[in-house]
């Protein structure tokens, strides 16, 4: 498991000189940002977000580097993106473990041709991976579903690197008022995902009428195919990451489940 990275902030290029202070750390209101900050988001966000499509259609998105990442932004762009990847996890109220930064450059199962049917018609999901270790497992859990109930899951979202995640901690700044805090409990910060831990990874699960939970937990909680994994998952070596009644602070995430080799079915 690779360590946290720590980035030295860069003296001033316009001087050049040793004695010039160091630019000093940005420091953000975690219960919410300042209208100032929260405008820079808006803006990182909206340059961010034509680069990323891009990626994600080329099915390269799950594996972005951080330096691909910050690759369209400009020096202050980049310096305020990094403010979040250096946010203290415990400070801002996370309560899962680190798991490591995940440089995007882990080998992978590449997932092509997911087809589900969206609003009636049937749309192909873009390529998602899943590590080696669990990609066999996921596959002869969904066979014995189909087998019990005639339904599988598919993956929504298995490995994303760090950097993947950090974008998806920005974008999703909005849907919580721009509050640090609260978003923590949605969206894991870099280096906190299961997503980006390819010995225990997570898999979020979407059913073939493009349900997810992720407008309507309860939707997802009544699908015979949970229920089915609730009962079962466990032989398979998943288990749910975050169950209902955790401790305050992890949001319940019925479609999130995680591979633990620990209970892997011999
Ligand atoms: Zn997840």
């Amino acid at each position: 498991m690779s360590k946290k990275v720590f980035f030295v902030l860069a003296v001033s290029i316009l001087c050049g000189c040793a004695s010039f202070p160091k630019t000093p750390a940005i420091t953000l209101n975690v219960e919410k940002l300042s209208p100032e900050h929260i405008a820079e988001v808006k803006a990182l966000v909206a340059k961010l977000e034509p680069f990323i499509h891009t990626k994600d259609q080329a099915g390269r998105l799950p594996m972005l580097t951080f330096k691909e990442l910050e690759s369209p932004l400009n020096a202050s762009e980049k310096r305020f993106l990094r403010s979040f990847r250096d946010l203290e996890a415990a400070t801002v109220g996370v309560r899962i473990p680190f798991h490591g930064i995940s440089q995007g450059n882990n080998d992978l199962v590449r997932l092509d041709g997911q087809k589900i049917r969206l609003h009636g018609k049937w749309t192909e999901l873009p390529p998602q991976f899943l590590s080696p270790q669990v990609y066999p497992s996921y596959q002869f859990m969904m066979r014995a579903m189909e087998r019990a109930i005639g339904k599988r899951l598919f993956v929504e979202s298995g490995y994303r690197s760090s950097a993947h995640q950090l974008y998806l901690f920005i974008f999703y700044l909005s849907n919580h008022d721009y509050s640090i805090r609260e978003t923590v409990k949605w969206v894991a910060l870099p280096g906190y995902s299961e997503h980006g831990d390819p010995e225990h990874l997570a898999i979020d699960f979407i059913n073939e009428d493009g349900i997810n939970g992720e407008e309507n937990v309860a939707e997802f909680e009544d699908l015979q195919e949970y229920q089915w994994l609730l009962e079962n998952a466990g032989r398979f070596g998943f288990v749910l990451s975050y169950p209902k009644n955790a401790p305050a602070g992890i949001t319940y995430e019925p479609w999130h489940w995680r591979y633990d080799s620990i209970s892997r079915p011999r």
